[in-house]
């Protein structure tokens, strides 16, 4: 689904984030960056969706050669959760989770109609949260309101970038069960970046374990536990 050839990123300042990455990513596979801080998890998923452009090598999405051309009709199909809560403040929830359908020009109908069964997929009451404003629901619950924006026009895959790491640890559990059971409900491919261990090793169908720009190891939570 997403193929990384010998990959590398070098910022403008020299810094060399990637070195020379080699990765296949599986469709319908849940898979997670795992890393300490500065080891080039963020950079390696920014480079999918050309959020950060590659210095050298190259990245398929679905066999297809990502370019300066195509990248713009490639976002169409990737759903991006960030760190911090980014939803607009001064629009509604619906409104917030409307905004790729309606880039899109869905008819009206089908819009209200998949921000009722998307809400109802986080685990949020449509009736309740519709009209609310961000600032009205907790910082879990807006998370999860990120997650049904990025799933809005139902894309084959969804980058999550530390999606719980502004989370209070109990709100952080309970996201993560949410999505445990999404990952089971709907079949999508994760790229899902996360510096905490046991998180990886909870949801992870595979994890790529990186250090310094390089890829160390890549295998399934079972793998990663019988390794010395
Ligand atoms: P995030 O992980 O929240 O996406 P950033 O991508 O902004 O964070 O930054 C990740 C790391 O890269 C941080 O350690 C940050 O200090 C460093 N960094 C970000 N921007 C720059 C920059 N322009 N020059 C040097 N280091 C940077
Ligand atoms: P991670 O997500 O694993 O914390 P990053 O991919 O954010 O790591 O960063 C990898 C390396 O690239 C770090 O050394 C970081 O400081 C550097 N870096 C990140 N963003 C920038 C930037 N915009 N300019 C320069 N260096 C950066």
């Amino acid at each position: 689904m997403i193929t990384f050839k010998n990959v590398s990123k070098q910022y403008p300042d020299g810094t060399t984030a990637v070195k020379n990455i080699n990765l296949e990513i599986k469709e319908g596979e849940f898979f997670v960056l795992i890393g300490p801080s500065g080891c080039g998890k963020t950079t390696t998923l920014k480079m999918i969706n050309r959020l950060h452009d590659i210095t050298e090598g190259e990245l398929y999405i679905k066999d297809k050669l990502v370019s300066a051309h195509n990248i713009h009709k490639l976002r169409w199909n990737i759903g991006y959760v960030l760190q911090q809560i980014a939803l607009f403040p001064h629009m509604t929830i619906a409104e917030n989770i409307a905004i790729v359908p309606e880039m899109k020009h869905w008819k009206k109908n089908k819009i209200k109609t998949r921000i009722d069964e998307l809400l109802t997929l986080v685990g949020l009451d449509p009736k309740q949260y519709r009209n609310r404003k961000p600032s009205e629901l907790s910082g879990g619950q807006q998370q999860r309101v990120g997650v049904a924006r990025a799933l809005a026009a139902d894309p084959p895959v969804i980058l999550m970038d530390e999606p719980f790491s502004a989370l209070d640890p109990l709100s952080r559990e309970q996201l993560q069960q949410d999505i445990i059971s999404l990952k089971e409900k709907i079949k999508k491919t994760f790229v899902f970046v996360t510096h905490d261990m046991s998180e990886a090793m909870t949801l992870g169908d595979r994890i790529c374990l990186m250090k310094d720009g390089e890829i160390v190891q890549v295998g399934t939570p079972e793998e990663f536990i019988q390794k010395p």
